[in-house]
């Protein structure tokens, strides 16, 4: 096992994007190790991840594909409640062999970890020296805060007919409603007002269903059963640099999204993928060029999600008949060009990196 005294780049949290750099990194060669301040055994609460088809690409590239247990995404369905205006995207839209895959946060983290133990990765409570920190800690510090007043309800849902390779989001006036498929059921995760969601979450579930089936309707299929309901404040943090003397930030310590579009952990990744394309090849992983050749590199890439995402959580709230209108037709148009729609999927897929 490489000893954490000799580690040219130490990472600072064994979270998901933590461990793909620090795997991205040993497979390039480079000493690195990473730094955890949870023990092993704790319990993260249920949290789904729609992984795209760059994650994939990412995931396998560290080595850490095979074998994760993923639910494919063939379709996503979006639209709004109380206005007209819908838009289908396919993986044949995007020219991709499939949009996503979903998997239990916990289950990606168990993997990713076993896959560090079997390379030797140093994984440590406390922080020794190195020529470079990152910090992959999931949290953004120091950075512009936007809260959106909002939580969102995380459970497991069970329909008749069972979940199969659809996903839906449907734009109600109090919040985004998201429906992904996951080993036959549906992960939900449903912004509300913070309030409204301390009582669905606490609600018998005979009334919990009956409260969604009245804000997603009946395309799904009927809701009959609901499991590890949980909930998460939902806030936008951008840090202003992603990079500091000897530091560089990745994955939620950079950048903290809204969940409405699944984009956090798919920046995160490509945060990590960018970071060890610049350090495969550094005399010094620390020098202030090399990091700012990151910081360059990630600029519009995560620009352009920060704004996408957070127009989607802001731009479809509330109930004006002119706005539904508006956003209706623009669903629309969306859904019937195709050009267009190939941008968007493709953009939400790949951001503006240069994967694959
Ligand atoms: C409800 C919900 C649904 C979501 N759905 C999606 C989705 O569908 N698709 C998607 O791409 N993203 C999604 N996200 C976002 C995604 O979960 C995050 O972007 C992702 O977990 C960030 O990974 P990370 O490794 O940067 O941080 P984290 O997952 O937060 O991991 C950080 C790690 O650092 C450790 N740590 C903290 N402080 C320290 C310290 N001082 N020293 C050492 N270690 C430390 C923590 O214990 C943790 O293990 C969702 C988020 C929510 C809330």
């Amino acid at each position: 096992m490489q000893s954490t005294m000799l580690a040219e780049v130490s990472v600072r949290g064994a979270g998901p994007v933590g461990c793909v750099l620090a795997l991205l990194l040993h497979a390039a060669g480079r000493k690195v190790c990473l730094v955890e301040k949870k023990p092993a055994a704790a319990k993260t609460p249920f949290r789904p991840i729609a992984l795209s088809h760059a994650s994939r690409l990412i995931l396998e590239r560290a080595g850490a594909w095979h074998g994760l247990e993923t639910t494919p995404i063939d379709r996503i369905h979006i639209s709004q409640q109380g206005a007209f205006g819908r838009s289908c995207l396919s993986a044949a839209d995007a020219g991709v062999p499939v949009l996503g895959y979903v998997v239990a946060y916990e289950a990606l983290l168990r993997a990713l970890l076993d896959h560090v133990r079997e390379k030797r990765i140093p994984l440590e409570a406390g922080a020794g020296g190195a020529s470079l920190v990152v910090h992959a800690e999931g949290s953004a510090s120091g950075a512009e805060d936007r809260d959106y007043g909002q939580e969102a309800i995380v459970a497991l849902v069970s329909t008749r007919p069972t979940a199969t390779d659809t996903a839906w989001e449907r734009f109600t006036p109090q919040g985004p409603l998201a429906l992904l498929p996951l080993a036959g059921r549906y992960c939900l995760v449903w912004g509300m007002h913070p309030e409204r969601a301390r009582v669905l979450c606490d609600a018998p579930e005979a009334e919990f269903l009956q409260a969604l089936a009245g804000a997603f309707g009946a395309r799904a299929g009927a809701f009959i059963a609901v499991a590890e309901r949980a909930r998460a404040p939902l806030a936008l943090r951008v840090r202003p640099s992603r990079v500091g003397e000897r530091e560089a930030y990745i994955g939620n310590a950079a950048q903290s999204l809204h969940p409405v579009a699944g984009q956090g952990l798919n920046l995160g990744l490509r945060d990590a993928w960018d970071l060890a394309q610049v350090l495969r090849e550094a005399q010094d992983p620390g020098e202030a060029r090399v990091l700012q050749r990151y910081a360059a590199a990630r600029r519009p890439d995560a620009m352009t999600t920060v704004r996408v995402t957070d127009f989607l959580a802001r731009g479809f709230l509330g109930a004006n008949p002119l706005a539904g209108l508006v956003r209706g037709f623009g669903l629309t148009a969306l859904d019937i060009c195709l050009p267009a729609k190939r941008f968007f999927a493709r953009r939400m897929i790949y951001g503006t990196s240069a994967l694959p």
